[in-house]
């Protein structure tokens, strides 16, 4: 049966999950709330949504399916909003909000007792890039779309939310509030304060040294990507998961000093083990294995240094899924090559080797 889907928040996340919705689903009717109206105008006339409202309340009753896809604040408000519409009976209400015990517990506080269902969600995936503009059917593919069920969530409401995603190719997984909110404290939320103090500190460093701006290259590069993030969504992330950001602050602070102690005893083991470690540990994570949660599929091509060359490689792949393009400066041993080629799917992969292959003499590598 048709379902209507209320999408409320068309930005990256909301219109995206909307195209992802219509990709499977294209008889479902979707709706959508937006503050302003640049983005609602946008999902309209892409075809992401079917009607669009700025007043919240005024499509709430209409829903099966309730997706709110805005700040965890203003998350929080409309659940405590939707807690006293007359919603269609069994309505399912959702979210997209990165930390997840504050909108749960808001959940279970506001919905209690109300004949709705309620299931915590954390789709993680995303960019820097905000706004209906920026949306991607493909975005979600192969990420993780965390649900975090609660005393809410009631039977079969994951099982319906994993029908009405399934466009997305997401890769669902179920954990509890507290525990994703820890885990993401340490993988993502305490990343993005080290990589601004990083920031932070070189931009008063190089007011002193100015060849520090100059000099600063990949490895800093890649430390600092993330200080780029939007500062809204940040703090708005740090505040509703305080306790365990700090606990990851201190036991951080601690570990800086065990290093910096080292150094001052100039107690070389312990720095070469330190440094050890840390790359055995790199080595063996998720990150560096296939179907990681930013894994891509790479490819790499032992290429010629001669001119044109990249720009034929990226004529042939023309329409795969191309998700990053790299050349490795040095030549390690243990690649081939210089171009990586990252795609988004294990199809594109095998497409892009076959292609280079047939159409080039270059030798291809899949790691
Ligand atoms: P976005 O900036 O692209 O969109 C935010 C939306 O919220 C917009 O529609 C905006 O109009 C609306 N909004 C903001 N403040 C509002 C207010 N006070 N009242 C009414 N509407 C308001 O952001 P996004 O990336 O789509 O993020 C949406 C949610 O998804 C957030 O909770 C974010 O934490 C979460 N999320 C983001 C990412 C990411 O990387 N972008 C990844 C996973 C989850």
């Amino acid at each position: 049966m048709a379902k209507t889907v209320y999408i409320a928040g068309l930005g990256l996340i909301g219109a995206s999950m909307a195209l992802g919705i219509k990709r499977d689903h294209p008889d479902y009717k979707i709706l959508g709330y937006n503050r302003s109206q640049a983005s609602r105008d946008i999902a309209l006339k892409e075809g992401m949504i079917d009607r669009a409202t700025d007043d919240f309340a005024s499509f709430a009753p209409l829903a099966d399916i309730i997706i709110l896809s805005l700040p965890i604040k203003q998350t929080i408000a409309f659940i405590n909003e939707l807690a006293n519409l007359d919603l269609k009976e069994g309505v399912i209400i959702s979210d997209a909000g990165s930390t997840k015990s504050a909108i749960v517990d808001a959940a279970e506080q506001y919905l209690a007792g109300k004949s709705v269902r309620f299931v915590g969600a954390h789709p993680m995936a995303g960019s820097h890039k905000t706004g209906a503009a920026s949306a991607d059917v493909n975005l979600f593919e192969n990420a993780y779309y965390i649900f975090t069920p609660s005393s809410l969530t009631g039977q079969d409401t994951i099982e319906e939310m994993r029908d009405l995603l399934s466009g997305l190719h997401a890769r669902f997984i179920e954990i509890d509030a507290k525990e994703h909110d820890r885990v993401t404290s340490q993988i993502s939320h305490f990343p993005h304060i080290l990589a601004s103090s990083l920031m932070e500190q070189t931009a008063v460093y190089a007011q002193e040294h100015e060849m520090a701006r100059r000099f600063a290259a990949g490895g800093f590069r890649d430390m600092t990507r993330i200080a780029e993030s939007e500062p809204g969504m940040w703090s708005s992330i740090l505040l509703s998961n305080r306790e365990t950001i700090l606990e990851r602050i201190e036991d951080f602070k601690e570990r800086l000093d065990e290093v910096g102690k080292a150094i001052s005893k100039g107690d070389e083991e312990q720095i070469w083990n330190f440094f050890n470690q840390a790359r055995e540990q790199r080595q063996a994570m998720e990150i560096h294995k296939r179907g990681g949660v930013d894994s891509s599929y790479d490819l790499y091509v032992d290429v010629p240094d001669e001119e044109d060359v990249i720009l034929r490689i990226l004529e042939l792949l023309r329409g795969t899924s191309l998700v990053n393009i790299h050349i490795n400066e040095e030549n390690r041993e243990d690649i081939h090559g210089i171009l990586q080629i990252s795609f988004k799917n294990a199809q594109d992969l095998e497409r892009a080797e076959h292609l280079i292959t047939e159409n080039t003499d270059y030798t291809v590598v899949i790691k």
